[in-house]
């Protein structure tokens, strides 16, 4: 029950303004979004990659409301990657990004998001990795869809999120289980209405095995994003019967949530990637990290509550 109330408080400036300037809310943003600069991060990149895992970067930020705003995320993205390329890292690492960062809510968006993006996917290709653009709310998957098919012309590896929650999922994953397509299914992030997404947990995680399905027995690369052992699982047994090796698909949860299964599973001989986001921008993300786990809000108060 809470966490459509955190997700309507997500989109909330006064609530931005109050939980952001929380004493004790840094530390535990902190699990969730391990640093504010490529700085901080680059020693994560090495440890986690040390450790036999692979990685997907995200520059926080979403919903921005000028060009300029626009054109400092796409050169966030641009700095990361000349970063990596130091590295050497290739595709263990890739990038994630969420077109509202690169200006698609405003005015001719759609044109100046897919104008930003461009040139981090040809940045990403020139060091060996690519770019996948995350699932935000509904209204914009449409604009994001197009996108994802115009880098692919020249990019093909660049991947796209869909999310099981929604009604037009299924359409979406048979269009995209394709040779060579690349696709992140996860259960879905936002306040979605019931016109379009299932609001029950039981409904969307019998609709994500049935997407989960298409996609293993379609030809395009299937990149599961979930943190539930019972899909974990079903995930495994649907690869195997769809005759896919450990390297024709891959895991992939979020930084800070379940960690020692990140390891057991690149010990098993997975493909194991860590969505790893860092930036200052960090409260959307933090709230929907909050509204997916109603235990990790009471944790939030506990702290302020005992610090304060
Ligand atoms: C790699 C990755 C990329 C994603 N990209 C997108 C995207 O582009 N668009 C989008 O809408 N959504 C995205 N999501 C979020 C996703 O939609 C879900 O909200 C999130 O993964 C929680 O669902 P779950 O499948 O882990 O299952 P759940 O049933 O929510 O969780 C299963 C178990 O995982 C643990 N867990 C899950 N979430 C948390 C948490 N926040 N804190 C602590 N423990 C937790 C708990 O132990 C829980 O019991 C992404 C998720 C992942 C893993």
């Amino acid at each position: 029950m809470l966490g459509p109330v955190i997700l309507a408080a997500s989109r909330s400036d006064r609530m931005r303004r109050l939980i952001s300037a929380a004493p004790v809310t840094k530390q535990v943003v902190d699990r969730f979004i391990p640093g504010e600069t490529v700085d901080d991060i680059v020693p994560i990149i090495k440890d986690l990659t040390a450790k036999g895992l692979e990685l997907t970067m995200d520059v926080v930020g979403e919903d921005i409301t000028t060009p300029e705003q626009a054109a400092a995320a796409r050169d966030a993205y641009l700095a990361l990657i000349d970063h990596l390329k130091e590295l050497e890292l290739g595709e263990r690492v890739e990038m994630s990004v969420k077109l509202s960062m690169f200006g698609q809510a405003l005015p001719g968006g759609h044109e100046l998001a897919l104008a930003n993006v461009r040139p981090v996917v040809e940045a990403a290709a020139a060091i060996g990795t690519t770019v996948t653009l995350d699932a935000e709310d509904h209204t914009t998957l449409d604009s994001m869809f197009a996108i994802h098919e115009e880098l692919r012309k020249d990019f093909p590896q660049t991947g796209c999120v869909i999310q099981a929650y929604l009604f037009r999922t299924e359409a979406d994953a048979r269009r995209l289980a394709a040779a060579g397509s690349r696709v992140r299914l996860v259960k879905g992030a936002y306040k979605e209405p019931a016109e379009v997404a299932y609001q029950q947990k039981h409904e969307i995680d019998k609709a994500y095995v049935r997407v989960l399905r298409i996609l293993m027995d379609g030809e395009g690369y299937p990149m599961i994003g979930s943190h539930d052992p019972r899909l974990i699982a079903i995930a495994q047994e649907l690869a195997h019967q769809a005759g896919r090796k450990p390297n024709e698909y891959e895991f992939q949860m979020l930084y800070g949530i379940r960690g020692d299964e990140h390891l057991r599973l690149a010990a098993e001989g997975h493909r194991m990637r860590v969505y790893t986001a860092y930036g200052t921008d960090w409260y959307g993300y933090f709230m929907r990290r909050l509204a997916e786990k109603p235990a990790n809000l009471r944790f939030f108060l506990r702290s302020m509550v005992s610090k304060g």
